[in-house]
């Protein structure tokens, strides 16, 4: 695992920042250094993304990635944030037949998984229904 990427991403994985174009006002995440959509260079500014998004397509995961075998089933969901960025991110606190496309939901942070056998325990964000 390539550790000096992972611990650089950790205050943008924990705060959902992104970044917002001051040119064109789009939204990112994760944050960019070029804004993809006007090609504009250094006009980007740290934005902190709002936490709430809906649904637009989910997947049901049968077959667990290392680390994650005692969570199946679970839902695994693109979600498309009210800033505009999509993310996909595990549907956590409800099965995997209650999930629905436009579902609204919001980012919450949740213990992600284990690394290896010292331990280190390692956070991300997930979705939660609102209801
Ligand atoms: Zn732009």
């Amino acid at each position: 695992m390539a550790v000096p990427r992972f611990w650089r991403e950790i205050p943008s994985r924990y705060n959902l920042i992104g970044t917002r174009c001051g040119n064109c006002n789009q939204v990112h995440f994760p944050p960019r250094y070029l804004c993809p959509n006007c090609r504009r260079v250094g006009k980007l500014e740290p934005y902190k993304l709002k936490p709430r998004g809906k649904v637009i397509s989910y997947t049901v995961v049968h077959v667990a990635a290392e680390g994650f075998e005692d969570q199946v089933p679970y839902v695994l969901a693109i979600v498309e944030l009210e800033d505009g960025p999509r993310i996909t991110a595990q549907v956590t606190d409800c099965g995997p037949d209650e999930v629905r496309i436009g579902d609204e939901v919001e980012i919450v942070f949740r213990r992600m998984g284990q690394e290896g056998e010292e331990g280190v325990l390692y956070y991300g964000y997930k979705c939660k229904k609102v209801s």
